[in-house]
């Protein structure tokens, strides 16, 4: 329709330029009214193809909601769905492996994990990380000779294993969800990258968190319960990532087992899911949490 539309114009415009009778100025002036039209229609198809996409990601994520999505007020899943659409549209989805083929639940997914995590903070779409590359299975990591399941790497990836993706969502109170470690890597590392989103942690929050984990890392090494994850952790990186698994998964749990650790990451996400429903902290009672 747009391509007939400008075929038409432009012949009126060759017809003008070979008329005699038509003078110059006309010709000009019509030929920019044609380029200013044209503007006008491009920019309103443009704008029906994103309202049309918005309207898509919205409605898959109802169709798709996740546990923590449900538990929200309907105020706060307006804002929740307005985040996992902005944070789809600033990355890049990108297949990977054999038969692999990205879909708009994958999508919705993806960002609902990203954004259950930064829910408490201010609006956070780890700008450094621009693609998310999804495999079907464990992938092959040249660099480390042995498969993975999922990564987070500077170079600005994250790479998920969709298959162990969606077995971290099918029981979401074991304490295991690929999604949530992955983003948790991202939030850690985003916020010590010098860019928009540089330094939003609260420092002392995060400093009371790095003291804790320390600690926490020596003496779990002598724990056998459902927090034997947090032992095998290497290093302060992989024990946020494992934490935040637990935080969301089994709240009740850690908060009832290791209140320490419960306290500092809620006082850090600004989120407290040990609550029937799930609550935003203010900065208030946030502080009021680390005295
Ligand atoms: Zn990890």
């Amino acid at each position: 329709m747009l391509l007939l539309f400008r075929l038409i114009f432009l012949a009126i415009l060759i017809w003008m330029g070979y008329s005699s009778s038509v003078p110059m100025p006309l010709v000009i002036l019509a030929a920019a009214a044609f380029y200013v039209i044209d503007l006008y229609v491009k920019y309103r198809i443009d704008e029906a193809d994103s309202l049309n996409t918005i309207d898509l990601l919205r409605t898959t994520l109802r169709q798709h909601p996740t546990p923590y999505y449900l538990n929200l007020t309907p105020t706060q899943r307006l804002q929740f769905e307005e985040r996992v659409i902005r944070f789809i549209l600033q990355k890049e989805f990108i297949a990977r492996g054999e038969g692999m083929k990205v879909t708009t639940e994958m999508k919705v997914k993806i960002a609902a994990c990203a954004v259950q995590l930064t829910f408490g903070l201010k609006e956070l779409y780890f700008t450094h990380f621009k693609k998310i590359l999804l495999y079907p299975d464990r992938y092959y990591s040249t660099i480390y000779k042995q498969y993975h399941c999922g990564e987070v790497n500077m170079r600005g990836l994250i790479v998920l294993s969709w298959r162990d993706f969606e077995a971290g969502n099918v029981n979401n109170e074991d304490g295991l969800n690929l999604g949530l470690h992955e983003m948790a890597h991202a939030l850690h590392l985003e916020n010590g990258i010098q860019n928009e989103e540089y330094d939003f942690l609260n420092r002392e929050y995060l400093r009371c968190w790095t003291r804790l984990s320390e600690a926490e890392l020596m003496r779990f090494q002598v724990e056998k319960s459902i927090f034997k994850r947090l032992c095998a952790a290497p290093d302060e990186h992989e024990f946020f990532a494992v934490a935040v698994e637990l935080f969301f998964e089994l709240p009740l749990l850690l908060k009832q087992q290791h209140p320490e650790i419960y306290n500092s990451l809620a006082n850090l996400l600004n989120q407290s899911p040990a609550d029937s429903k799930t609550i935003i902290l203010s900065n208030e009672s946030a502080l009021h949490q680390i005295s």
